[in-house]
């Protein structure tokens, strides 16, 4: 059974009765040279242990197989995983979750021995599934995923873009992203309404504050960027319960931070929040 070919893909799912879900996001990857590229992108070697989101009906899962130690593999879908179960049955370094992502813990998992994140993610859970790998404690040491290209360009955004927000402070905090490559609808089956694109991230060797402030840092750019459009001063005065300060107070921690009071959210670089956050937590 070829899985890049369409042809054997849509004769395999109407063999064992199965009708994608869109709900699901079951969109399986029918194109050798992007599968191909994300495994090249993993640079996977037999020390590695690798988590893949959502396997589907294998086509990853049997590349990460061939080059990795081990795989553990979490898929939603009861009926894909009883497939997996059975097409997998005498391999030893898989192991099979018949779960939602999202009630998995991942940092648990990444505890047990997991370096690597290696997932063609479902489009309706792929962000929130990538916070919570970039808010475990430990994270992944390398994350490469295939997101909806809108998503892969708001992990990757620059300061001063429309596409910089949270999600992109969250990932650039812990990790270098970069947009390895876009995808067209065709090379997956069946056919998203959207294009897609892999997305690397590689962690950085230190995370550059404290796991208290590490707290700070997640719900202060949460809070600020529900703000976008208003100027930092007046929205660091808005959130008493995280910062207790009067509003001079806060005029002089930016000052000092060479941060101007009139910016926005969007204007302030990975570096200059972290920063904020230490002199908002000086002494604490
Ligand atoms: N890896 C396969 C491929 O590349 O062809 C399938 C990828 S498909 C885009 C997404 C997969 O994620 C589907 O198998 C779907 O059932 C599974 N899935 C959807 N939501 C999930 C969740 N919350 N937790 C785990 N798996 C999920």
């Amino acid at each position: 059974m070829n899985l890049t070919s369409p042809s054997h893909v849509r004769a395999l799912l109407d063999d064992i009765g199965f009708k994608p879900s869109k709900l699901l996001g079951q969109n399986f990857l029918i194109d050798r040279n992007i599968l191909d590229i994300i495994i090249k992108t993993a640079g996977l070697t037999s020390a590695d242990h690798v988590l893949e989101i959502g396997p589907g009906l294998g086509v990853v899962t049997q590349q990460l197989l061939d080059k990795a130690g081990s795989v553990i593999a979490v898929e939603k879908d009861k009926r894909l995983f009883a497939y997996l179960q059975e097409k997998f049955k005498d391999v030893p370094n898989l192991r099979l979750i018949n779960a939602d992502m999202l009630d998995v813990d991942t940092g648990e998992l990444i505890e047990s021995g997991v370096q690597k994140v290696v997932s063609n993610l479902p489009y309706s859970v792929g962000s929130r599934i990538l916070v919570d790998m970039m808010m475990a404690e430990p994270n992944p040491e390398l994350i490469v995923v295939t997101v909806q290209f809108e998503v892969a360009r708001r992990l990757a955004a620059q300061p001063d873009s429309k596409e910089y927000g949270v999600l992109s402070v969250w990932a650039q905090a812990g990790y270098d992203v970069e947009m390895v490559k876009s995808i067209s609808p065709g090379c997956f089956w069946p056919k998203p309404e959207v294009t897609s694109a892999i997305v690397c991230m590689k962690k950085h060797d230190h995370f550059p504050l404290t796991c208290m402030q590490k707290k700070v840092f997640f719900s202060l750019t949460k809070k600020m960027f529900a703000y976008r459009r208003k100027q930092l001063a007046s929205s660091l005065g808005r959130v008493p319960d995280l910062i207790k300060m009067s509003q001079k107070e806060i005029g002089a921690i930016l000052e000092n931070t060479g941060i101007d009071a009139k910016s926005r959210p969007e204007n302030i670089g990975i570096a200059k929040w972290c920063e904020l956050v230490k002199a908002l937590t000086y002494g604490k």
